[in-house]
């Protein structure tokens, strides 16, 4: 059996009003706190190591990594000096020196330049491996094979490479890439933009505010919902001190029973403060709250 809530009976609790038996409950503390965005450096792999160690070792299709010319004129492909050459040849392998006509390039020469600008990177391949030896398709026979020959550098690359001071005397694509290709940095750093939650000092306006809120415009003596004449809920330190915002310090009240607490009189005086609580009336009144002596 539920025994009946006598607080909820107006009778009793406008008599326990009137004895004063009344307590205030302390609010529950508010964290202030706001989200701010900070970037944060860290360092990470460096992704096109792995890259340029697979590049070392494989021919990798244009088409398939980011192809710039350089500063200095030289073929790179996702930022490392690469050389290029065509993998599928029709002909021109001699499969017993295994030797090519064809040429490998380095440079933005006539034959690199009209492969840009056809759009047709699909044909080549590139590689940083140095031995002067190249993977090919050999597509004179049939079925076409892979066979590993020796290529020459091309000619128009070669004068490209001269007139720039790039064409080391004796020439090995070894010596090319030894002196050429910048180190690559194992590591690199990466900014990255972070949220975090910073503790803050917020305003005595904000505090009101937030404790009101959290109190739902509700007075925490005669419990009349404050929430549509908000100017009527005020925070009521209990020591009289303003700076003191422990939460053991702070009510939520509304006009009429802020002005009855100790050294509170002089609210009376203040008309705002009176119009306020002829407005706390009303609401208790349609509220059926009891109206305080
Ligand atoms: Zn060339
Ligand atoms: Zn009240
Ligand atoms: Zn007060």
């Amino acid at each position: 059996m539920n025994l009946p809530d006598y607080l909820r009976c107006v009778e009793i609790k406008e008599l326990l009003l009137k004895m004063g038996i009344h307590s205030i409950p302390d609010l529950k503390p508010v964290v202030f706190e706001r989200e701010v965005s900070s970037t944060k450096t860290v360092e990470i792999q460096n992704p096109q190591l792995a890259f340029a160690e697979k590049l070392k070792l494989e021919a990798v299709a244009l088409d398939q990594v980011d192809v710039a010319i350089g500063k200095d004129g030289i073929i790179e492909v996702n930022g490392i000096k690469a050389c290029a050459y065509i993998k599928k040849q029709k002909q021109g392998v001699n499969r017993y020196n295994k030797t090519s006509t064809y040429r490998y390039h380095l440079c933005k020469c006539q034959t690199i330049e009209g492969m840009i600008a056809s759009g047709r990177k699909d044909r080549y391949v590139s590689t940083t491996r140095s031995d002067g030896t190249f993977p090919v398709i050999d597509q004179s026979v049939y079925p076409a094979c892979e066979i590993e020959v020796t290529l020459e550098l091309c000619k128009n690359c070669k004068i490209l490479l001269e007139s720039k001071g790039m064409m080391p005397k004796p020439y090995s694509l070894k010596v090319f890439f030894d002196r050429f290709q910048p180190e690559i940095p194992s590591k690199i750093r990466k900014t990255e933009q972070v949220i975090v939650k910073e503790p803050y000092a917020p305003n005595h306006r904000e505090i009101a505010d937030r404790y009101k809120e959290q109190a739902n415009f509700i007075c925490q003596i005669c419990g009349v919902d404050g929430s549509s004449k908000r100017f009527c809920i005020h925070l009521h330190h209990k020591d009289g001190d303003g700076n003191n915002n422990n939460n053991s310090n702070l009510s939520v009240l509304c006009t009429d029973c802020h002005s009855k607490q100790p050294h509170h009189p002089h609210m009376l005086k203040n008309p705002t403060f009176v119009m306020q609580i002829q407005e706390i009336k009303i609401l208790r009144r349609e509220q059926g709250i009891p109206q305080l002596g």
